[in-house]
């Protein structure tokens, strides 16, 4: 390797992204924009990650394209789940939440030839990377049973330049790609780069030896090229296809580090102007940004993906990629504090997103204002909280180091999470600096069960179908036109139920309008409102907006919600006239339906208090709901409640409202109140200062922080039952029960139901048991003397039988009337009482099904004739089949009007045996 080689060409990122698709629109392929972050289409996956997502449809043949040539820069995101490299991201040179991926595809038209001969010509002649420092690696299959990729070898060996001895073969694990465990799948060959030998970082390691798919960062994996040949239809078949598909990934960041000759992707221009943003910020001098490399890469790694995911209409959430987005933009807050950036400045960092990048992915400066802003809510957001999860961390820290572990408990940490806003990521941080682990999988365990439990509290107040973006110009407008004020609209859903105030904004199916006419479906924007928003368990309210002066019109509210901060959307139908921007409009909650509501949350509280005192400390709230018809609400607890804790709760919250507490509701620091032991709820915000409610002196029936609406005094419930308990997931317990009218139109339709029964059963209510009591033991005593007359009645019947003899035995046959198996049996038994030789048969009709009972004295069994071998003979006759012991047997049949034909065989039979 002494001979000089041929640098790469000096370009820029954008140079190479753009010459990339330069080169494959010059060889016929569409240049297809990036597809968008959030999968469409696809519920299996939580982000785009690689650039065929977008084309997997081509692939299972689900669907086609306009084109069979395809390049593009895909936009990718990886980190889901608890299998993530997250921890690696920042303190490594290479790992990355968001990256870009190139890639070219051919569906059913060019193959292996074109693909291979283009990406040595594109590496190594538009590129001019040096010819002997590129690897190939072709597919040989370690089992024998997936024929060796020759054909892909050969054309490497026939690129110009290329040393043949550079094709390796290597199994299914490096070599062999597929969609799925059936699916499309095929060889594929990878290109790796040889940095040289500087480039090892295992020199020290005893043994160690630099080689392709190796150990050490001297062999960089550049560009995949799959080559989508099979269809896989089991484990061990795969069926030729009849269209072959070409589908490559070469990784941006790592290309670009090897085009500009550096050692880290850090290093590229795709990351310096971001640290220079961060380093501008802290005014450090390069020595202490080096000391300090982490936390610089944390910010600009999670900086980029913020910007980008949020740019894709992602906002920061609670679970799903909501939760991944909160999760960065919090990571990046906290690796700031570190190195001394205490107030809001990741926006500082996506601004130079957007410079950087915005040529090139428009949707960025698009989403500008919308960007920005979301990442600096969410970092004062955090900060509100952060230093009170810090000292709930340190709690947690110490109680693990005192219990002998060195691995915090999942449950803890999901309790930092869901209570204080640390999320798992940023606990695991902490830990690791101080030399502890944490358990991710009870972590995402207990925010599975959360996420089953209040799934429908947590859904995200945005949907998929608002233009976020319009929002917030809308909102931007009306606050700078005075019309709102620096918070947006005015939320106060505890004061009264009706506000007037003029259309500030009309929106119809996602669009703003002027007006809108009947039947339109619209959302309405006032300048404050007495509507309450979804919140903390608590349905939206419903109502009318109306019109104040003529022209009158009319909108129905069905539901209210805040898509943005600080814009509040009453959203229904018009049912009159035509609504439109500037005019005075009387927005009323549905007050009956409100009424409800308000009784069936205070009940949730004293519900919930109530819970704890009789399942003990350990029941902890797991999601509720509260609306008008009823509340449920969802508890941590082993077992099924037995009857005497659910009557133990129903009469403890009855109580409750009886005593009718004053309900004490206040704000205060968010601290405070915790301190004083405020229960917190999951799936909620608190801000600095917080809204609390407080039943019983000193909190002593229940004390919670809570944004809902509530009655004045818990006597206002009225009745409280308890309609339901169930399982909801493992160890969880859900309660529904009823107040108010709900529980009163319950109560009269019960009283309703006895008064019916009293009067039928003639007897006040008072002694309905006792009659009923009389009346099921009347019913006892005449079934038993119907069963004696019917006995009787047999018995009779046998006593008037007349044996026949044969040959010295008697044979007595009969049919009883009314007579089951256990009377026929008795009355055979009794023949044999009475007759120390003889044969019995005796049969009856039960419910149209003829029955036999057949005995013979012991005698004449030893003599051939048994009772199971005669009811077999005469049960044919009846359509029936039977069996039993040479003493005693039984047959029963369909058809019973052939019993007498049946009976009369028996004598045949005996005068056989005997014959
Ligand atoms: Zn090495
Ligand atoms: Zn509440």
């Amino acid at each position: 390797m002494s001979k000089k080689q041929k640098s790469p060409l000096k370009m820029t990122s954008a140079e190479i992204r753009q010459s990339f698709l330069d080169f494959f629109e010059e060889h016929g392929h569409t240049i297809v924009p990036s597809a968008s972050l959030v999968p469409g289409g696809d519920q299996t996956l939580l982000f785009t990650n690689a650039g065929m997502v977008q084309f997997k449809d081509v692939f299972l043949g689900t669907g086609t394209r306009p084109y069979t040539r395809a390049a593009n820069a895909q936009k990718c995101m990886r980190v889901a789940g608890k299998h993530n490299d997250l921890e690696d991201v920042g303190r490594d040179d290479t790992h990355h939440t968001y990256f870009e991926m190139l890639g070219n595809w051919s569906f059913g038209d060019y193959y292996k030839k074109e693909t291979i001969t283009w990406a040595w010509q594109l590496l190594t002649d538009v590129w001019g990377l040096p010819k002997d420092k590129l690897w190939a690696t072709c597919f040989e299959d370690e089992l024998g049973e997936i024929p060796r990729d020759d054909q892909a070898a050969e054309i490497w060996r026939q690129q110009p330049g290329f040393d043949p001895e550079h094709v390796l073969f290597f199994g299914r694990e490096e070599n062999f790609w597929e969609m799925a465990e059936t699916g499309p799948c095929g060889p594929d060959s990878e290109i790796h780069f040889d940095r040289g030998p500087e480039f090892c970082n295992m020199h020290d390691v005893p043994g160690h030896v630099c080689q392709v798919n190796g150990d050490c960062q001297r062999y960089l994996e550049l560009w995949n090229l799959v080559f989508i040949q099979y269809n896989r239809t089991s484990a061990t078949h795969l069926d030729p296809l009849p269209a072959k598909h070409v589908d490559t990934g070469l990784g941006f960041e790592r290309l670009v580090s090897v085009m500009q000759d550096v050692d880290s992707n850090y290093k590229t221009d795709l990351f310096i102007p971001l640290l220079q943003t961060v380093q501008a910020l802290t005014g450090h001098d390069d020595q202490t940004l080096n000391e300090n490399l982490t936390a610089y890469r944390v910010i600009a790694d999670h900086g980029r993906a913020a910007a980008f995911l949020i740019a894709d209409g992602v906002v920061p959430g609670n679970v799903g990629r909501n939760y991944v987005c909160r999760m960065i933009i919090r990571r990046a807050s906290r690796f700031g504090g570190k190195i001394g950036l205490n107030n809001p400045f990741l926006a500082n960092v996506a601004e130079t997103v957007i410079e950087q990048y915005g040529d090139f992915y428009p949707e960025l400066v698009q989403n500008r204002s919308a960007i920005l802003q979301t990442i600096t809510d969410e970092e004062r957001r955090f900060q509100r909280t952060l230093d009170i999860g810090m000292s709930h961390f340190y709690t947690v820290l110490e109680e693990t180091r005192a219990a002998n572990l060195d691995v915090i408990p999942g449950t803890s940490a999901f309790d930092l999470y869901a209570t204080y806003g640390l999320p798992f990521e940023i606990t695991r941080d902490l830990a690791q600096e101080q030399g502890f682990d944490t358990d991710a999988d009870g972590f995402y365990a207990a925010m599975e069960i959360h996420k089953v439990a209040s799934s429908s509290a947590m859904e995200s107040a945005t949907r998929e179908t608002d233009d976020l973006e319009l929002y917030r110009t809308v909102l931007d407008d009306l606050k700078a036109e005075g019309k709102l004020g620096k918070e947006g609209v005015r939320y106060d859903p505890y004061t009264g139920f009706e506000i007037e105030g003029p259309i500030l904004a009309l929106f119809k199916n996602g669009k703003q309008v002027k007006s809108a006419v009947v039947k339109d479906r619209v959302s309405v924007v006032l300048p404050e409102t007495h509507f309450y928003i979804e919140a903390g368990g608590q349905v939206a309210d419903t109502g009318a907006i109306s019109s104040v002066d003529e022209p009158s019109w009319k909108i129905s509210i069905e539901d209210t919600r805040e898509p943005l901060e600080g814009l509040i959307l009453h959203e229904g139908r018009v049912v009159s006239g035509t609504p439109t921007v500037g005019q005075q409009a009387l927005a009323a909650v549905d007050e009956t339906r409100r009424w409800d509501i308000m009784r069936n949350h205070t009940a949730t509280h004293l519900l919930h208090a109530a819970l704890r005192q009789v399942l003990g400390d350990r029941a902890r709230q797991a999601g509720s709901l509260v609306a008008p018809d009823r509340l449920r609400f969802d508890v941590t607890h082993g077992e099924p409640m037995t009857q005497d804790e659910i009557e133990a709760v129903e009469k403890q919250v009855n109580e409750a409202i009886l005593d009718n507490y004053e309900l004490e509701i206040r704000n205060q620091p968010r601290e405070q109140a915790i301190h004083k032991g405020a229960m917190a709820l999951f799936g909620e915000t608190y801000g600095d200062t917080v809204r609390t409610v407080t039943i019983g002196d000193e909190g002593r029936i229940s004390y919670e922080l809570c944004g809902g609406t509530h009655v004045g005094e818990t006597g206002a419930i009225g009745p409280f039952l308890v309609v339901g308990e169930g399982s909801v997931a493992a160890g969880i317990r859900r309660i529904e029960a009823v107040t108010g009218r709900g529980a009163q139109s319950m109560i009269q339709e019960r009283m309703q139901t006895l008064s019916k029964m009293a009067e039928r059963l003639g007897a006040s209510v008072d002694k309905l048991e006792a009659r009923l009591e009389a009346l099921l033991t009347e019913r006892d005593q005449l079934t038993s003397e119907i069963i004696n007359l019917r006995s009787s009645e047999a018995v009779s019947a046998y006593q008037s039988l007349q044996p026949v003899d044969h040959n010295g035995v008697p044979v007595l046959i009969g049919e009883l009337p009314n007579a089951d198996t256990d009377t026929l049996r008795q009355l055979t038994d009794r023949f044999r009482s009475e007759n120390p030789s003889g044969v019995v048969v005796l049969a009856s009709v039960v419910d149209g099904q003829p029955i036999l009972v057949a005995a013979v004295t012991k005698d004449l069994v030893a003599r051939g004739l048994h009772a199971s071998e005669l009811v077999q003979n005469v049960a044919r006759v009846i359509g029936g089949g039977g069996g039993g012991k040479p003493t005693l047997a039984q047959a029963g049949g369909k058809d019973a009007s052939k019993l007498s034909e049946a009976l009369a065989l028996v004598h045949d039979w005996v005068s056989a045996k005997q014959g």
